[in-house]
């Protein structure tokens, strides 16, 4: 009897320690305190994954399976940085249910989700736990949100040595054009560049990825483009820049991709250009979600012809290197396989074979309405 007491005792003790370990584990849920910004800070270095509750309004919730629930499952290994040298983090998450990018820099963290209709951006900030939701079609305010003084540019050396990494570097530089200084940076990251590095870095996992913001910087955010050899001229700014920088050459350890993200078309009836396998591109946000993986793509080697139109979600969806985009069709918010090929094969071999003569991506490969299709 005392035996089977002393039994049933452990058993009951077992029994418990089991469910707290249970609860434990289903225990990595955070209530935001005072700010939704902080609480999040506070969730990531309690370690992840983790599963926290965010405010929502109606409007976001609009397709919600989960109402409100983000769970932050791990950190991307890419490197970033705003304007300023103001470092980012990034991460992979799963918002209301669907698949997300999540990046948190500054005051700002910005929940990206590549959706049918368009990249969703759901926004929080320092200021106010009331998410701010980012509008499909940017807005530019007429110059009034934009900064007094430069900030200074990230210094190359700081900029490419953050953390020790053993794999060869490929760094994207965006130069933000003085046209789009009225447009939140981090938005513009958030809405078409976030989703876009993340599933690079799933496709050249041989190289450590860098995504930096620049802006500001007479010679180079200052050319007038829009013109039919803005690429070219767009390429000597970059060049000057370079040699009055010291940026490092390029070598098998160390690649730069340089892109001037203007507000209207690069040239005419385009709304982006690239070197196909060089390091220029330019891209306007007047163009589609993708504009930007578009173009670097090409710098990539990613070309037209491999691109896609797949119809196994139901609606069709167009890969990145589509040349001419149908408002009729969503993103696939990826490249196609063969794409995906290319580009390893070319971040593979640049080094170990003499580049080929980098052709112009021809600049009337993309034409599109000023909006891009977007719902709202
Ligand atoms: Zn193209």
């Amino acid at each position: 009897m005392a035996m089977l007491r002393v039994t049933s005792c452990l058993f009951v003790l077992l029994l418990s320690a089991f469910f707290s370990m249970l609860s434990f584990a289903g225990e990595k849920r955070f209530r935001p305190a005072a700010h939704v910004v902080t609480s999040f800070d506070d969730a990531v270095s309690a370690g992840l994954p983790r599963s926290m509750r965010l405010p929502t309004t109606k409007h976001h919730a609009r397709h919600a399976k989960d109402d409100g629930e983000l769970v932050i499952e791990s950190e991307l290994d890419v490197g970033l940085r705003f304007p300023g040298d103001v470092p980012g983090k990034m991460y992979v998450a799963t918002w209301q249910g669907q698949h997300a990018v999540v990046t948190r820099s500054g005051d700002h963290l910005d929940i990206s989700v590549p959706a049918a209709e368009g990249v969703v951006v759901t926004g929080f900030d320092n200021e106010s736990d009331v998410p701010h939701h980012v509008d499909t079609s940017l807005t530019f305010d007429k110059g009034q949100r934009q900064t007094t003084a430069p900030p200074a540019s990230p210094s190359t050396s700081r900029a490419m040595n953050p953390r020790a990494s053993s794999l060869p570097q490929i760094t994207f530089w965006m130069f933000l054009h003085d046209d789009v200084l009225d447009v939140d940076r981090q938005h513009i990251h958030a809405r078409y560049v976030a989703w876009w590095i993340a599933d690079l870095a799933k496709v050249l996992p041989s190289h450590r990825l860098w995504a930096i913001y620049s802006q500001q910087i007479a010679g180079v955010t200052d050319i007038p483009y829009g013109h039919t050899l803005a690429l070219q001229d767009w390429t000597d700014a970059i060049d000057s820049w370079n040699t009055r920088e010291r940026t490092p050459r390029p070598s098998a350890t160390l690649d730069f991709k340089f892109m001037l993200i203007t507000r209207d078309r690069t040239a005419p009836g385009t709304s982006g250009q690239a070197w196909q396998g060089g390091e220029q591109a330019m891209a306007s946000l007047n163009g589609r979600y993708s504009v930007i993986a578009h173009e670097f793509g090409h710098t990539l080697a990613a070309v037209h012809d491999d691109a896609e139109v797949r119809y196994a979600s139901g609606w069709p969806c167009e890969t990145n290197m589509i040349p001419v985009t149908s408002v009729l069709r969503a993103n696939c918010y990826r490249y196609s396989a063969k794409n995906e090929r290319n580009m390893r094969v070319h971040v593979a071999r640049e080094w170990t074979i003499p580049s080929i003569p980098h052709l112009p991506d021809e600049p009337k490969y993309i034409i599109m309405d000023a909006k891009s299709p977007a719902s709202d």
